[in-house]
Order: structure tokens, then C-alpha cells, then sequence
């Protein structure tokens, strides 16, 4: 079998490998992991853009009486999920620019739940563990995850609960580092797609003036 056109690209965050545990031999494209040590630089690669659930993809605190939901209900572990269908596409449009990577106290649950409800066009993210640290209605216990994986990359975090300890973590980024906040019942909105996606635009523009002058 040949090998088919390389994928990878200094843009690029994912790499083509060969599966050679299968009698004919395949080839599938995952995703680098982000301390990967090949010629994708932290110059080349997408900003990281951290993104929380609840509050942002499933929303709450909206009246109970309002007739026209914002989304549709999701059953997950028991708990019923109020997720807008649009929050997919919004998704998808972010993924274009950046690395998404879930920051969530639904960890893992994220991945097995999501990208099928949200019809994303991959199966997974990269998602953060917090050892047992999560606390619903605050975000502060996402940082020492969110610092180790950001490291220097620029990284943005999507989330409700940004507080005054996330403000103090991204003024002291060297890296360029961009807070967004949402409002629960409202959740991921085209207004914060099009900040995020100019955001990063700034980012790329700051890169390529700093490569033309080295
Ligand atoms: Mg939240």
C-alpha cells in the first residue's frame, strides 16, 4: 500500500502514522500530543482554547417557564443537559483556529457525551483531569491543569465562572492569553465565536511580525 500525501505540516497538530498491527497495513491521522517534540513549534501551532460545559455548551439558570427552551435536553448520568444544537457549529468554527481541549469537571464524560451530541467531526478532544478537585460554581481549581498544559502556548479559556484567581493567572502569562465569560443560561454565542476567532487572528498576526524579525 502507499503511503498517502503527508498531512503534517508545521500548521498542522496532527500527524499520519501507520497501523502495523493490521494485516494490511493502514494509515490514520491522530492528534500530536501537545508536548510533542516534532518540528510543530509553539510558533506554528494553534493557540489552545480551554472550554468549559456547564454554563457554556449545557446552560442553565434560564426561567423553568419559558416556552422556548434554548436547546434540547440530553440525558447524561442521570442528569438532564439543556445543549443548543448550534453550539456544534460554533465548535466547529473555533476548531478551525484553535486546539479545543475540554476543562470541565465532567472530564472524560465530556468525550464520551459530546462530540455525538454536539455532532462534532471528531470523536474526541484533549481533555484536563483535576483529581477529585472540582467544585461546581467556581473554576479557580481548573488552573494548575490549565498552566501545565498551556505551558507557554497562547491559550484561551471559555468558562461562567471566571473569578478574581483566573484574572491574576492570565495577567501573569507571559503568553498571549485571552478570558472569555459566558452567562449560563446563554451559554457559547456567535458574539463569543467571532471574539475568540479575532483574538486569535491577533495572535497569528503577533507571530508572523515576530518571525519576520528574527
Ligand atoms: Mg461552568
Amino acid at each position: 500500500m502507499s503511503r498517502p500525501p503527508m498531512p503534517l505540516s508545521r500548521l498542522s497538530t496532527r500527524v499520519t502514522v501507520r497501523l502495523t498491527t493490521l494485516s494490511q497495513p493502514s494509515w490514520i491521522s491522530i492528534p500530536l500530543p501537545h508536548n510533542s517534540s516534532t518540528s510543530v513549534t509553539i510558533d506554528t501551532q494553534k493557540p489552545i482554547l480551554f472550554v468549559d460545559v456547564d454554563g457554556v455548551i449545557s446552560l442553565f439558570g434560564f426561567p423553568s417557564s419559558q416556552s422556548d427552551l434554548p436547546g434540547r435536553f440530553h440525558w447524561v448520568d442521570g442528569i438532564a443537559h439543556c445543549i443548543p444544537e448550534e453550539v456544534g457549529g460554533r465548535l466547529e468554527r473555533l476548531a478551525e483556529r484553535f486546539e479545543l481541549v475540554w476543562a470541565t469537571g465532567w472530564e472524560e464524560k465530556a468525550n464520551e457525551y459530546l462530540p455525538f451530541i454536539l455532532k462534532l467531526s471528531v470523536s474526541a478532544l484533549p481533555v484536563l483531569t483535576f483529581g477529585g478537585r472540582a467544585v461546581f460554581g467556581s473554576s479557580h481549581w481548573k488552573l494548575e491543569a490549565i498552566e501545565e498544559y498551556a505551558d507557554c502556548r497562547p491559550a484561551a479559556w471559555i468558562d461562567d465562572n471566571i473569578d478574581d484567581q483566573c484574572e491574576r493567572w492570565a495577567k501573569r502569562r507571559e503568553a498571549p492569553t485571552l478570558l472569555v465569560r459566558t452567562e449560563s443560561p446563554t451559554g457559547l454565542t456567535d458574539k463569543h465565536v467571532k471574539q475568540l476567532l479575532r483574538w486569535a487572528d491577533e495572535v497569528a498576526a503577533d507571530q508572523e511580525h515576530a518571525a519576520a524579525e528574527t
